[in-house]
Order: structure tokens, then sequence, then C-alpha cells
């Protein structure tokens, strides 16, 4: 379980975050939605403090954070907890597959090269890509090339796993086995925030839609709540102008 309150962050004198507040439960699954520019992006990085926030506090398990004194350890702490599968796969071009998946195994976790070898090869299997073990990303689709940066994300097994537009980058033929993957790890009860434009998968998969707009939390609730009768004249706006 995790808790954010009232977590504040500016680029210059933008002020991005404004003051988000969210408990992200065990075993939940949380798609957040929005226009672009919202801040959602920023949102998840904070999380895994890719960026420092300026302000907040931030309960992760048992350990309660205050953002704006996350020294080098804390951050450390934090993302070894999180991890992040990104928009454009952001994998090693001179590492195999399996290297990829390994390495922050070996970074990070600081196993033993059999140890990693051994994980990496069982999360490998696990998105369906075990005989592409030694190919290098260059050889794979966008969508296969996502499917590992998911398996290297579940590899160091953390509390929770962010996603960042997971899909938004591939053909629209890739994205469905992507999200296949996304749906199997919900269904398998790995926590999940989710960055995403793909509306049909949050009303299917999240347990929680959350609606950022202007930096703020504007509304969260089911996808039933949420998609069919939303509250705030905000979320009926934007969700209007998608159908
Ligand atoms: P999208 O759906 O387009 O990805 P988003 O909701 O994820 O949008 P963010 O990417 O979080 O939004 O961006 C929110 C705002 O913060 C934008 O105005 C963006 O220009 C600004 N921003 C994001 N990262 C930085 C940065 N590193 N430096 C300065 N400004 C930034």
């Amino acid at each position: 379980k995790a808790q954010i309150k009232a977590l504040r962050k500016q680029f210059g004198k933008q002020e991005v975050l404004k003051n988000i507040d969210l408990t992200i439960q065990a075993g939940e699954v949380i798609c957040i939605i929005g226009p672009s520019g919202s801040g959602k992006t920023t949102f998840l990085r904070c999380l895994n403090v890719l960026e420092q926030p300026d302000e907040g506090e931030y309960q992760l398990g048992e350990v309660q954070y205050d953002f704006a004194r996350i020294g080098r350890k804390q951050a450390q702490e934090i993302a070894r907890q999180t991890a992040m599968v990104f928009q454009s796969y952001e994998l090693f071009e001179h590492l195999t597959v399996l290297e990829n998946i390994m390495e922050g195994l070996r970074v990070v976790q600081r196993l033993s090269k059999q140890e990693a070898k051994k994980i990496a090869t069982e999360n490998l299997a696990k998105v369906g890509l075990s005989d592409k073990a030694d190919a290098y990303p260059i050889q794979l689709s966008g969508g296969q090339q996502q499917r590992i940066g998911i398996a290297r994300a579940m590899a160091l097994s953390p509390e929770i796993l962010l996603f960042d537009e997971p899909t938004s980058a591939l053909d629209p033929e890739l994205v469905d086995e992507v999200l296949a993957v996304m749906r199997q790890l919900a269904h398998e009860g790995q926590t999940m925030v989710i960055v995403t434009h793909e509306m049909q998968f949050a009303q299917d998969v999240a347990d929680r839609v959350v609606f950022m707009a202007d930096g703020v939390v504007v509304e969260s609730g089911s996808p039933e709540t949420m998609f069919q009768t939303p509250q705030e004249e905000r979320t009926q706006h934007f969700l209007a102008q998608l159908r």
C-alpha cells in the first residue's frame, strides 16, 4: 500500500502538480487519464522519484517519506520498490533481451549473474518471449520491445509497477499484445498505476480511474462511475471529446 499526500511539483515557475492526494491499495490497478499536459507523466515519475517533488508526504509500505527531504538513500529505497515501464521502452540497444532484464537485477539488486539470469529467464517466459532471449532490441517489433520493458520492470518484483503510456508509441496492431500482458499482471494481483489513453482498457481492467487536469485530481472512482456518470464538468467534457 502507498499513500501520497499534498504532493506539489513546479518546473521553474510553472506549477505542474498542485496538490495531489492518492492512496494506492495493495493489488489495486489505478488508471490515470486526462488531457495532454495535465501532469500525469510527471506524477508517475514522482512516484519513483525520477522527478523529485517539491513538497508532500509519501508513505510506501511501512515507511514514511517527506518528499522535500529525500536524499540519495531514500531515493534508492523508493526506486527499489517501484519500477517504471516507459512509453518508448528505453531498452539498452547494445545488450541482448536477457541482458536487458538482468541489468537492473545486477546493478540495483546486486544479484549474482546466475541468480539474475534465472529471474530474467522466468520473467521473459511470462511475457511469452523466451525464444528472443539472445536477440537484440532492434531485431524486435515495438510490441515485443515493450513486453521486454514490462518483463524488465517485473523482474525487480516492485511493490508498485508504474506504466507511462505504455502503448502510445506502438502501431495500432501491436497494442493488444502489450495490453494482454498487462491484463494478465492485473489478474495476478500486481499493484499497478497506469497512465493511459486506452479508455477501453481502463474501463475493463482498472479498479479505480483517476481523472487529472491542470495538475490536480479532478475526480476518481470506479470505471463504471467515471465513464458512465462522471460528476465533474471537466471530466464530462474530456470524455465527451473522445467519443
Ligand atoms: P501527455 O499526456 O501529453 O504526456 P501529461 O499529462 O503526462 O501529458 P506532463 O508530461 O506531466 O503531462 O507535463 C505537464 C507539464 O509539465 C507540461 O506543461 C510540460 O511541458 C511540463 N514539464 C514536464 N516535464 C518537464 C521538465 N522536465 N521541465 C520543464 N517542464 C516540464
